[in-house]
């Protein structure tokens, strides 16, 4: 993976997850980067189908214990 994409997988996470941008990684950057990078523009379709995945698991299955993040409006 080009040292490029390493500093954006961060980012690319925390934009999948609704979480803020880690530091140093602006919005712009970010979409720069994935308008360029077929890689990167991968690891964000799989990231977003896991966690969709965990979501419709999670509905279906809660686990014992641990409460749900409530769901933003
Ligand atoms: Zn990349």
């Amino acid at each position: 993976m080009p040292i490029a994409c390493a500093g954006f997988r961060p980012a690319i996470s925390a934009r999948t997850e609704g979480e803020p941008l880690p530091a140093g990684v602006t919005d712009t950057e970010l979409d720069a980067h994935l308008s360029q990078c077929r890689d990167c523009n991968r690891w964000a379709r799989h990231l977003r189908a896991l966690r969709a995945a965990t979501d419709d698991l999670l509905h279906r299955r809660p686990r014992r214990g641990v409460t749900p993040p409530p769901t933003p409006m």
